[in-house]
């Protein structure tokens, strides 16, 4: 009991001892201040240093759930059919400096493992970021997804160089030159499920977003038959990005990675 008491009167005194103790000043911002580092896929702000940019962006060095990876060994079993079910949305679209960007109008929906997410916006890397058996394609297009209960889910969406795609060339038509001036076309709409191939069957794992702040949780859709764009629309592309914009795939670690039979 006498134990107990001291215990107990040692853990106030520990108590009184810190809470008297002055608060830590703040750290001061060092004397010459450094300007701020921003994200992207060249120099200080590339890929591998993301990580340490910022504290939102942590994830992106500590995550053990990261996007992209190369897809290799897979689990071949009954997945559902991705269910799109998207309208036609007036052109908008913006070089955000990292990618292309079309924004959507609310309404367009995807049904992935029996749930509902609207599609936000779909965006372009070139390369691919996702890689098969090591491989790589020559872009790849990310349709984002969100659901009531705010989590995302992305469609991944391979290009390769073949015949020209006419929904590509209307977007790339409205490119604007200008970073982060969105592009919003009168009387021009465009329909993303004409950029989907036929056949839908696609990789399945989860994953993150493959930009800072590299969230996880992504349920990610990645479709195995790609679409084809023009040599030309490849190029077009690349020239205005001036940049490969994809991040570098990251270790599957404890994931596994499903695929349509
Ligand atoms: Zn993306």
């Amino acid at each position: 009991m006498r134990a107990r008491i001291s215990c107990i009167v040692l853990s106030l005194l520990l108590v009184v001892a810190f809470g008297c103790k002055p608060a830590e000043k703040p750290a001061e911002k060092p004397a010459e201040v450094k300007h701020e580092i921003h994200w992207g896929y060249q120099g200080e702000g590339a890929p591998a240093n993301w990580g340490s940019l910022k504290q939102e962006f942590a994830l992106c060095s500590s995550g053990m759930s990261q996007s992209p990876i190369d897809i290799a060994k897979t689990y071949k079993t009954k997945l559902d059919t991705i269910g799109a079910a998207y309208k036609d949305t007036p052109l908008r679209i913006v070089n955000n400096g990292h990618a292309v960007q079309v924004n959507c109008e609310p309404g367009s929906f995807v049904t992935i493992d029996e749930q509902k997410y609207q599609l936000l916006q779909f965006h372009f890397h070139a390369p691919s970021e996702h890689t098969v058996k090591g491989a790589f394609y020559d872009m790849e297009m990310h349709l984002v997804h969100k659901n009531d209960k705010g989590d995302l889910a992305v469609v991944g969406v391979f290009m390769k160089k073949g015949a020209a795609n006419k929904i590509i060339q209307v977007l790339w038509d409205n490119l604007p030159q200008e970073v982060d001036k969105e592009n919003v076309v009168s009387g021009i709409s465009v329909n993303a499920s004409g950029l989907l191939p036929k056949d839908t069957r696609y990789y399945h794992y989860y994953g993150s977003l493959t930009t800072p702040p590299c969230s996880e949780g992504v349920n990610w859709s990645v479709v195995k038959t790609p679409i084809e764009v023009s040599e030309a629309q490849i190029e077009q592309f690349r020239k205005l990005m001036g940049f490969d914009n994809n991040r570098p795939v990251l270790p599957v670690n404890k994931r596994f990675v499903l695929e349509s039979q």
